[in-house]
């Protein structure tokens, strides 16, 4: 692998599907959102190139940016047919985003709710506009960073495309694995059509069981991978972590690396944060039992000293609620309190609404997707609930640790790394051990035997968790190390 000139300064397109402030639809928008920014705060030539979705180019002007558009149109072939796209760009703010406006994104919700070769498209149309960038804009940057299956194709086309791998690129590319159970799988010789040429279609490219996998494909051909918290990078190397590609990622675990993500502490900031009742910081939190009581306000209940769990995130089976569901009743029963907030798979919204019903003094749901009863969560919980399957890094504990919330998270994936046991050096939560409501409890179990009997303990794993740096600060130094080598 080439070395870079180290006197040069780096320059690092990023490719994502979503991005916050733009477009959201879990952790992965948090971090393009907060990563490249903090990359060009340390000095790289960082930029963003993002589909503009409905409603994207408003809300980059809701947010003041002046958009400019660039005179050439992007056109990328795609089946025979030439599709024609237009660059915005953002020409102030803190990183230059570039906009791609095109049919291909309008009236969509982002992911298709079934990947196939039409609703793949878009992130076909993304990846190929992001190798013809350097063209109408003249910006020609060292490094494509692209994150998860959805900018797949432009690793794949730089490597077996009949049309790019002829144009001689000099890039180098990174991928960044955020989600490895979504892979993107294709039939096989759908990926013709975007002139992908055959010998892509072995066991050493992109076939995976008689089919295609994108993100095989960019593992292949990616020139670095990263992953977000060093023990996923461990996991997604094993058989039972590794959903199908395991033995892939370690036969190329050379290039492979794990780096904790970092959170956009500006904004997830106790003591600034405009979407709560009362601000606080780890040295006056009498804030935060504002928020508390603001919360249980807001849910119609009393204050009668009980735990308030709560809990933010996606209703699926990544986030664990095969364990949590049937250790609901014991809750109760322990005089817990449960306050989720999310939407995901109807089976457990309406599991967790159904629990609502018989339970109305303990258990409440909002079922959906709000920034603001999202903040009031995880400020106004006495402990924060994320019995996850498997977890690449999580946000969530994140910003509970930094909103003085003890988390109660499962020992996996980058809650292993940032959530450490009560009474362990650093002790800033607890840990379910063993997935099963069994080992769910066991956690709960020690969580309600401090806070009942425990105060002075309860409030130094507060100030461990507060005073934790889980900024970007700490992870974007080791992203610049990765480009310069
Ligand atoms: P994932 O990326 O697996 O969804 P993360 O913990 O990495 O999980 O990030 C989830 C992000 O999405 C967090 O910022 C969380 O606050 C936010 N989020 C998830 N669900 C909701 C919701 N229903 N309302 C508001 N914010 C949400």
């Amino acid at each position: 692998m080439a070395t870079a000139d180290s006197s040069k300064r780096i320059k690092v397109l990023h490719v994502s599907p979503e991005a916050v402030p733009f477009c959201k639809v879990g952790g992965l928008a948090d971090v393009v959102g907060s990563l490249p920014p903090s990359l060009k705060k340390s000095g790289a030539d960082c930029r963003l190139l993002l589909p503009a979705w409905d409603g994207v180019l408003d809300a980059a002007r809701d947010k003041g940016l002046k958009l400019e558009r660039i005179p050439r149109s992007v056109d990328v072939a795609i089946d025979w047919r030439v599709c024609r796209g237009t660059l915005w760009k953002t020409s102030d703010g803190e990183l230059p985003v570039y906009f791609l406006e095109s049919p291909f994104f309008q009236g969509k919700n982002i992911y298709p709710q079934q990947l196939d070769p039409e609703s793949v498209l878009p992130f076909v149309f993304l990846s190929f506009a992001a190798l013809e960038l350097e063209e109408v804009s003249e910006w020609n940057p060292d490094i494509l960073h692209c994150h998860d299956w959805g900018t797949a194709p432009l690793i794949i086309a730089l490597l077996w495309h009949k049309y790019y791998r002829l144009r001689q690129f000099e890039y180098r590319t990174v991928f960044t694995i955020h989600n490895l159970a979504h892979q993107g799988h294709l039939p096989l010789y759908s990926l013709r059509d975007w002139g992908i040429a055959e010998d892509a279609f072995t066991m050493f490219g992109l076939e995976y069981y008689g089919g295609a996998n994108l993100m095989k494909g960019a593992v292949v051909g990616a020139s670095a991978v990263t992953t977000v918290s060093p023990t996923y990078a461990w996991e997604i190397q094993t058989e039972e972590g590794g959903a199908g590609l395991g033995g892939l990622l370690r036969s190329h675990s050379h290039k492979v690396r794990g780096i904790l993500n970092g959170l956009d502490t500006a904004y997830w900031n106790p003591l600034t944060d405009p979407l709560l009742p009362a601000n606080y910081s780890q040295k006056d939190l009498t804030g935060k039992k504002k928020c508390r009581n603001a919360l249980l306000e807001q849910l119609g209940w009393k204050e009668d000293g009980r735990p308030l769990f709560t809990s933010v995130g996606r209703m699926v089976d990544q986030k664990g609620f095969d364990i949590l569901l049937p250790a609901i009743p014991r809750m109760v029963e322990w005089g817990c309190r449960l306050f989720l907030a999310g939407s995901g798979q109807h089976e457990y919204e309406t599991a967790i609404q159904e629990a609502s019903g018989r339970w109305p003094d303990s258990i409440a749901s909002f079922i959906g997707y709000d920034e603001e009863i999202a903040h009031q969560a995880y400020a106004g919980g006495d402990f924060f609930l994320m019995p996850s399957k498997f977890e690449p890094c999580g946000l969530s504990q994140l910003i509970s640790l930094r909103y003085g919330t003890l988390p109660v998270a499962r020992s996996v994936g980058g809650l292993a790394d940032t959530v450490f046991e009560y009474g362990a050096p650093g002790g800033n939560g607890f840990l379910i051990f063993d997935y099963s409501p069994e080992g769910l409890l066991s956690a709960i179990g020690r969580a309600l035997d401090v806070f009942w009997n425990d105060a002075g303990g309860y409030r130094a794993a507060q100030v461990s968790g507060m005073a934790s740096d889980f900024s970007w600060d700490r992870s974007a130094p080791v992203y610049h190390d990765l480009y310069r080598s």
